[in-house]
This record gives structure tokens, sequence and C-alpha cells, in this order.
């Protein structure tokens, strides 16, 4: 393997990048038996049915964004073409627009409307006892924190040989980047992945792409990680990232890739968050960690986990379950608003900056985290379950203290 080592970089500032529309709360449908009587044009206060302009036979698509929920053009609807569902993601999707538009730190104010516990990430409950120290101030400068993370293959241990070390890290490839945050490769049209390409590179962090994406886009190349499935046995070469499906009993295979030579494997789940089985993908990283930790491996290679993250605060819970760094995809089409992208001119340099504010605003939220934990190197929380509270544990601990039966719903809470 050869060398590859990035200088410490500088994160870009964070610039206002506003957004062209905030996410609907509602999903609003018109279905097949719709006749186009426009009646629902009529009782919707809030104009979010209209006629085509182009054919004004027909009804245009709802404009769902603007739907405050009422539900009288459903009751009106003589046809009952028409569906109005909440939209569970539009709280997280605002969030992430609001994120891209400033880069700042979303606050919500004294009072929490919601739920304090949930399936998978939002069983996890991060230990911030230290917030209460006055002493403590990483963020506004008194401490440093860093976000720095490695990530590569690495020596398991040091060989000297005439008072020099013969095995030294320059043999091996490893890559610094300024946040444990990669991106994935999208599928979308070319002008949102060189967006997210100008991002990663002014950022300093990476790209994990296919092999086609590296030919076509040489100039971004220093960013890019090829991704090769785990059966293609390239795992060795430079600048690759082993791709591996979250499912059960994958320990002993990452045990192999980790003990032959890998040195980033990339554990991927289901965009919800499930693995490919249906459990939650954190519950099998952690798993994956806790084994390597047993056979003394742990250290040798990267673990780089996919899969819902879409908050800030997943970030640092996978880390505590085990990963090296985490890759995202779906927070970065959000901050496009590739929607609306898809449909119009995507400007570049608006697109480069919401992903840079995006990036901003979660390393600015991962320090605020390491501050009250009292960690002064994200580094240091890999893997440290002792700094979170899980919803299993505590649950577990209440039946056995309680005698209380406790039953699982489908989504898993
Ligand atoms: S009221 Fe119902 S049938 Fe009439 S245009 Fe609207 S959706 Fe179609
Ligand atoms: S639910 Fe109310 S606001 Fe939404 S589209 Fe129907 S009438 Fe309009």
């Amino acid at each position: 393997m050869k060398p590859f080592h990035q200088p410490p970089h500088q994160m870009p500032h964070s610039a206002d990048a506003p957004s062209k529309s905030m996410a609907s709360q509602f999903a609003v449908r018109r279905g097949d038996e719709c006749a186009n009587c426009g009646l629902c044009k009529r009782v919707c206060i809030y104009g979010v049915h209209e006629r085509l302009e182009e054919d004004p036979r027909f009804m245009a698509p709802p404009k769902q964004e603007m739907c405050r929920g009422c539900l009288r053009c459903v009751m009106e609807c003589p046809r009952n073409a028409i569906t109005v569902v909440p939209n569970a993601d539009s709280d997280v999707e605002n969030i992430i627009l609001f994120e891209a538009s400033t880069g700042k730190v979303p606050v919500s104010g004294a009072g929490y409307g919601g739920r304090f516990g949930g399936y998978g990430f939002d069983g996890i409950w991060l230990d911030m006892s230290e917030i209460v120290r006055p002493t403590r101030d990483g963020i506004h400068g008194r401490e440093y924190i860093s976000t720095v993370v490695e990530i590569g293959r690495f020596p398991p241990y040091l060989k000297f040989g005439d008072g020099e070390v013969e095995k030294s890290m320059e043999e091996l490839f490893t890559i610094e980047v300024p946040f444990p945050i990669l991106f994935r490769e999208v599928s979308a049209m070319d002008s949102v992945v060189e967006c997210i390409l100008e991002a990663t590179s002014k950022l300093g962090t990476y790209m994990i792409v296919s092999e086609d994406t590296y030919d076509a886009y040489p100039s971004y190349r220093d960013n890019m990680l090829v991704e090769v499935d785990v059966e293609s046995g390239m795992m060795d070469e430079q600048r690759t990232i082993t791709r591996v499906e979250v499912r059960s009993g994958i320990e002993e295979l990452v045990y192999k890739l980790f003990k032959n030579g890998c040195a980033i494997v990339h554990l991927t789940a289901r965009g919800d968050g499930r693995s490919y089985d249906g459990k939650f993908a954190g519950d099998i990283v952690e798993s994956v960690h806790d084994y390597l930790m047993s056979k003394g491996v742990r250290e040798v290679a990267s673990i780089v986990f996919s899969g819902g993250i879409l908050k800030a605060e997943h970030v640092p819970k996978s880390l505590i379950l085990g990963a090296d760094a985490v890759a995202i995809d779906k927070p970065l089409l959000i901050a496009l608003e590739y929607a609306d992208c898809l449909s119009s001119d995507l400007s570049i340099d608006w697109g480069v900056q919401r992903i840079i504010n995006l990036m901003c605003s979660w390393r600015d939220q991962l320090l605020e985290v390491l501050g009250a934990m009292g960690m002064r190197d994200v580094r240091r929380i890999r893997g440290e379950k002792g700094r979170a509270m899980f919803m299993r544990d505590l649950e577990n601990e209440f039946i056995q203290n309680c005698g209380f039966e406790v039953h699982e719903n489908d989504d898993g809470t």
C-alpha cells in the first residue's frame, strides 16, 4: 500500500444560502378516482389544489407544502379521491433545511414537546453530565476540542531494528478527516454530484464513489474513496473502501477483512437505519465493534457506518456504538432541495455553500456534545458505551426491579 496523508484541513466558513421552500407538513395525494370536477380547488382556502395551467381540464399536482391539514378537501371530494396524511419526516427535513440555510445550530427553546425515547437512535441518550461544569467551555475557545479522525490501515505494533522503526505508518493507507463524516455517492443529475464533490473538496472530507464516478471526475480524486464489494477481492487496493451490508452475523466476516489487510470497512444499512434483516443497524455495528475488540484487531483498520443518519446527534451516537466515522447521503439531497433542483437549474455556488453550512452546523453540534461530555477529542468516544444510556438496558433493569411486562410495538418501540 502506498502512503497517503492529508495535512489538517481548515473548515470553510458558513454563509447565508436561503432555502427555496419548507418541507411539507402533510402529504396530499389525489388518486386516479379524481373526476377533475374542481371542487377541491374551491374548498381549499390555502391554494393547494389548482388546475393545470397548460390544460385546465385537468387538476395540477397538489402544492402540498401549503397544506394545513384541515381535511376539508378530503370531506368534500365526491369521489373520495384525496388523502391527506402527516408527513412524519417534515420535522427532520425542516431542521436540515435550516442548518443548510444558515450553518447554525437549531435551537428548539424551552419545553421539548416530543417523546423522550423511541426506536433506534432515539433509544440512546448521550451523557451530557459535564454540561454543568462552568470551567468547561471548549466550544467557545478556552479548551480546544478536536473533531479530527484518522481512518485507514494502522500497524498492529511497531517493529524496531537498528534503533529505527522498521514498519512505519508511512507504509499504510491512512487518511485524516477534519470531522467524522464522509459523503456517499447519490443517484442524481450531474450538477448535484458536482455540487457534493466540490463541497467535499472544500471541506476536506471524502466521498465514497463507484469506479465509474472515480474515472468521470479526475479533478476530485484526492477526495474520493472507491467502494468495492466484499466479494470483489480488491480490498487492499489503495483508496478502496470495502462495502459490507449490515445484517446479523457479519462479525466473523468483518474480522476476516480486518485480519486480511482491509483498510476501511463500510458497514451500510438501509435508508431507514435498519439492517438488511430488519433490526436496528446500530446494534449490529456495536456487536461488530465488540467482536473485533475481543479478537484484539479493532485498531488495525477502520469502520465507516451509513444508513439512516439524518440528524447531527446520530453522528456521536454511531461513534459510541463503535464506528470510526459515518457516511451520509439523504441529508445532502435534502440540503440541496433535490426535488426542486431536478426540475430547475441548480446553482453550484448555492449548493456547495448549503452543504458547507450543513457540515458547519453538524460539526458545531458535535463540539457541543463533546464539550457537554467533557471530551476533548472525538476519537475518544468511539465504542465508549459508558458515555450513553440505552433505553433497552434501562427498560430491562426496570422490568427486573418492578416485575412489569413490556410489549414491543410493530415499529420496534
Ligand atoms: S374534488 Fe375530488 S374529484 Fe373533484 S377535482 Fe378534487 S380530487 Fe378530483
Ligand atoms: S387538507 Fe385543507 S389545507 Fe390541505 S389541501 Fe385539503 S383543504 Fe387544503
